[in-house]
């Protein structure tokens, strides 16, 4: 499998507030600006955790460190939310907890975009978009579209 850059996109609204960052979580919302994701990884036992954590949750080694992915994960859940919760954010749209392809015990939760909410399946491949805000970058899920791709030019 392939990693490279993820489309960013500048949201529209700047009105989102940011999510609230730590020394754990700068690296995760501010690793779009170069178009990739990062997840935190155990230098001991090589697995991935999120969200990420001082020491590693399953063998207790300290620092993991950020490691690019490749932004590719299925949709493990879903909901369509329908209700005008927040004013930048007009329903309906979809809230998604997504498996890494890395590593399925590794989820995100995220919101789905460029596909429509009743388009949305458990199991539905999906790869990182970045929405940026300033100076951090929010880890979308958009359908993944290699397929399309594999098959050249379909426009005949
Ligand atoms: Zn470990």
């Amino acid at each position: 499998m392939t990693t490279a850059a993820a489309p960013i996109r500048i949201a529209d609204d700047a009105r989102i507030p940011a999510p609230q960052q730590s020394v754990d979580t700068e690296f995760f919302w501010c690793s779009g600006a170069d178009g990739y994701l990062r997840i935190r990884k155990c230098q001991r036992c090589h697995r991935y955790a999120h969200p990420p954590t001082p020491r590693c949750r399953f063998c207790g080694a300290p620092d993991p460190q950020p490691a690019v992915v490749s932004g590719h994960a299925t949709v493990f859940s879903y909901t369509v939310n329908r209700q005008p919760f927040v004013p930048w954010l007009p329903p309906p749209y979809v809230l998604a907890i997504v498996a890494l392809t890395e590593q399925s015990d590794v989820h995100l939760t995220s919101r789905l975009v460029d596909i429509a909410p009743d388009e949305v399946r458990i199991g539905l491949p999906v790869s990182v978009v970045f929405e940026k805000h300033g100076d951090v970058y929010l880890p979308l899920f958009g359908p993944t579209r290699v397929h399309v791709a594999a098959r050249g030019n379909v426009d005949g």
